[in-house]
């Protein structure tokens, strides 16, 4: 007997990064033992943001492959895309119908994407929680592993569901967020969330020789200026992800002391971190490497999964249908 229905997703804007992997792919993965999971790449919530829409299908296929590689398991959760099961797009509408505009506009996530992309803010933006509360809804997810970035959304879902059952009956399941250790990622400029959109990330999937690349240009404790400046290792990024791939804790507690003491310098550091992280990501490159072989399987799983979703999302809306009173 399973614990109860998981459902998550995640925009299909390039490859996944460690800000996914740590924040959500991990919990994806290790959720699948005791809950039914449905994990979805959100499609139509990447046309809010994303102008280059042909770039759709390559996104999803690379995304699906590090899903994949990472362990999430087709045969034990349905892994499916958003649109290819437009039920969700009737229960938008059904539920922005008891969404209050006020509640949406006066969201930070909707701020920052009008701050973000002023000369695109465009309608599905300002609805991009509605639809994300339509998905969860419409397979009656209880848990929704997110990132902390999620965390305005998945409260807004929880309301809209109260409203529409105070309405309606009891027909939608409450959601509740699960955050995993890790639930906020710096990016490589160590201010920002790492996002795929702000080009600040590091890919599960990079080479050796991107991971090096990209690792070199973080951030690190910004008032050591100088190689003997002493540093402060508790507010560097570079101290913080080093901690969650290294092998050895002695030696990242060696390290936060050799900074403390200007003994050891950033760019050492940054060396040694990059040829950490690439060691630790070594598996997850073959397992995906070995995947890539056959293409064709990760179109077979996502039309599998697709097929299983509709036959979840098909009974949900008769019974929204029905709960509204629509002929
Ligand atoms: P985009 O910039 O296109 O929005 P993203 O990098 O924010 O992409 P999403 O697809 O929006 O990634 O998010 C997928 C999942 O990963 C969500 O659950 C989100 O909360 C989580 N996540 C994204 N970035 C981070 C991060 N930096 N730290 C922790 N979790 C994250
Ligand atoms: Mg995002």
């Amino acid at each position: 007997m399973k614990k109860g229905r998981v459902f998550s997703g995640a925009r299909p804007t390039g490859r996944q990064h460690l800000g996914n992997y740590l924040g959500a792919i991990r919990n994806y993965v290790a959720l699948q033992q005791d809950y039914d999971c449905v994990y979805c790449v959100v499609d139509l919530h990447a046309l809010t943001t994303l102008r280059e829409t042909h770039e759709l299908r390559s996104n999803t296929y690379e995304m699906v492959l590090d899903w994949l590689a990472a362990g999430m398991d087709p045969s034990a959760s349905i892994i499916f895309v958003q649109s290819q099961v437009p039920q969700v797009t009737e229960l938008h509408t059904i539920l922005s119908m008891v969404t209050p505009m006020g509640w949406l506009m006066r969201l930070p996530t909707f701020k920052e994407k009008v701050r973000q992309q002023p000369d695109n803010v465009n309608y599905g933006l300002l609805g991009y929680p509605v639809l994300m509360a339509s998905d969860i809804a419409l397979y009656k997810a209880d848990t929704v592993p997110v990132g902390e970035d999620q965390l305005p959304h998945l409260e807004f879902a929880r309301e809209v569901v109260r409203r529409f059952n105070a309405q309606f009956g009891p027909i939608l399941i409450e959601p509740q967020a699960k955050l995993s250790e890790v639930p906020r990622v710096l990016g490589l400029d160590g201010v920002n969330k790492m996002s795929k959109s702000l080009n600040n990330h590091i890919e599960l999937a990079a080479s050796p020789e991107e991971i090096e690349r990209r690792v070199m240009t973080m951030v690190t404790d910004p008032a050591r200026r100088y190689r003997t400046d002493v540093g402060n290792p508790d507010i560097c990024n570079v101290q913080t992800l080093h901690r969650l791939f290294s092998g050895s804790p002695e030696r990242i507690e060696e390290i936060a002391h050799q900074c403390r003491h200007a003994s050891i310098g950033c760019v050492a550091h940054k060396r040694e971190f990059a040829r950490d992280l690439a060691n630790a990501l070594a598996p997850f490159r073959e397992r995906r490497a070995e995947l890539e072989r056959d293409p064709d399987k990760v179109w077979d799983i996502l039309s599998d999964g697709a097929r299983r979703a509709r036959e979840i999302a098909t009974k949900t809306i008769a019974e929204v249908r029905e709960a509204v009173g629509l002929p």
